[in-house]
């Protein structure tokens, strides 16, 4: 129980359409992650799945059920803010309690199912504290425990980490995660922040502008984006960008040629590309070592942060193409001057003018594997 299908959903507002057509399967279980940019439309799509927010069209399914003209409360769904709204006035217990008071379930059950939640989310020794003796994490999970307790088929979550500080966020991620192995319930979280997507999500929806750009899972989305905004997005630091002109087209292979005038034989396949296209060459900066590789370019660190455990140098290349180096954590690094990095054709990828990428050859069965 607890699948959900999107078809031809959209929403306007006046005449401005804010989610064009979406079609989107989440299968029983999974935890699925909206992540784009702010404005994209991931709470508006959220919203649309809760019953908050009408349907402009297309239709929202819950096991195989129409629930267009459902209330909230009859889709068997439970919505987590990133504002708690907990009531100030009220024990944690009341709090996990509230909804089942409002159903008017009998005391013993109340009493059972907040014990339940609260055991789950290790709030067992807090039920008769108030919300504001807790820390911001306690208060978070007081909210999913009462989002809990209603048992619901679907969690939505709308960016319910985002008051916490950097430490707790992370916490709260393993938290949740663990929560989902435990459950078992199909989620549904939107968020900005693609560490959050990359952490916890079986699928991530990557949006942008009310359009769906890709859908699958981190691993998939990091080393085989669809289009340039993808690679952009996920992975962090973010990928380096490097314009390119298309000097050679073969049937496994298109040449390259940087503007600092270096080639490189990229293996995916020369289709849809012809000698003078004008190209976009990406690499992720962990995909880059400090000295020459079998594709060497020209570099000037600028910025070197040392965090321990790795090296993050910033700088630029041909004059002024940003690049970035993640490299180990006590490689030398002399800044200021040009020097020469490197990298391996197999790691890059490649994007046409209108940023969709070429296919790159990664095995996502081996990938599928690794979870
Ligand atoms: P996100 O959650 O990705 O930041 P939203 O779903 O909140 O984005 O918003 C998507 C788009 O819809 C934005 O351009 C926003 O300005 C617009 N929008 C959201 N709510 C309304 C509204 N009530 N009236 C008009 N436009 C809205």
């Amino acid at each position: 129980m607890g699948q959900l299908k999107l078809t031809g959903i959209t929403k306007s507002y006046n005449k401005t359409q804010v989610i064009k057509p979406i079609d989107l399967t989440i299968d029983e279980g999974e935890f699925a992650v909206f992540v784009g940019p702010s404005g994209c439309g991931k709470s508006t799509m959220l919203r649309m799945i809760a019953g908050l927010e009408e349907i402009t069209s297309g239709t929202v399914e819950i096991d195989g059920q129409v629930v267009n003209d459902l209330p909230p409360v009859k889709r068997g769904i439970s919505m987590v803010f990133q504002s708690y709204a907990l009531y100030p006035h009220m024990s944690v217990f009341e709090n996990i309690a509230f909804p089942l008071r409002v159903a008017r379930m009998e005391e013993s059950e109340v009493k059972a199912l907040v014990h339940k939640a609260a055991d789950v989310l290790k709030l067992t020794e807090r039920l008769e504290h108030r919300p504001g003796e807790l820390s911001g994490g306690q208060r978070q999970r007081v909210a999913i425990g009462r989002a809990i307790v209603r048992e619901p088929q679907i969690f939505l979550f709308d960016e319910p980490l985002s008051n916490l500080d950097a430490a707790l966020r992370a916490d709260m991620r393993v938290e949740l995660s663990r929560l989902h192995s435990k459950l078992g319930n199909t989620m549904i979280y939107v968020t900005h922040d693609q560490i959050e997507a990359m952490t916890m999500a079986d699928k991530i929806v990557v949006l942008r502008d009310g359009i769906i750009e890709q859908v699958g899972s981190p691993l998939e989305l990091f080393h085989k984006p669809a289009n340039k905004f993808v690679a952009g997005f996920i992975g962090n630091p973010n990928m380096n960008f490097m314009p390119c002109l298309c000097t050679k087209v073969e049937a496994l292979s298109v040449t390259v040629s940087l503007h600092t005038g270096i080639t490189a034989k990229i293996p995916v396949p020369g289709t849809d590309v012809a000698v003078g296209d004008t190209l976009t060459l990406g690499i992720r900066p962990s995909d880059m070592t400090v000295g020459a590789g079998e594709v060497s370019i020209p570099f000037t660190p600028e910025v070197v942060e040392r965090l321990g455990n790795e090296t993050v140098i910033y700088g630029a290349t041909g004059g002024d193409t940003p690049l970035c180096v993640v490299a180990d954590g006590n490689v030398r690094v002399q800044t200021g001057e040009v020097q020469t990095f490197g990298f391996s054709s197999v790691d890059a990828h490649l994007f046409r003018a209108n940023g969709v990428a070429f296919a790159r050859k990664v095995d996502l069965a081996a990938l599928a594997e690794l979870d």
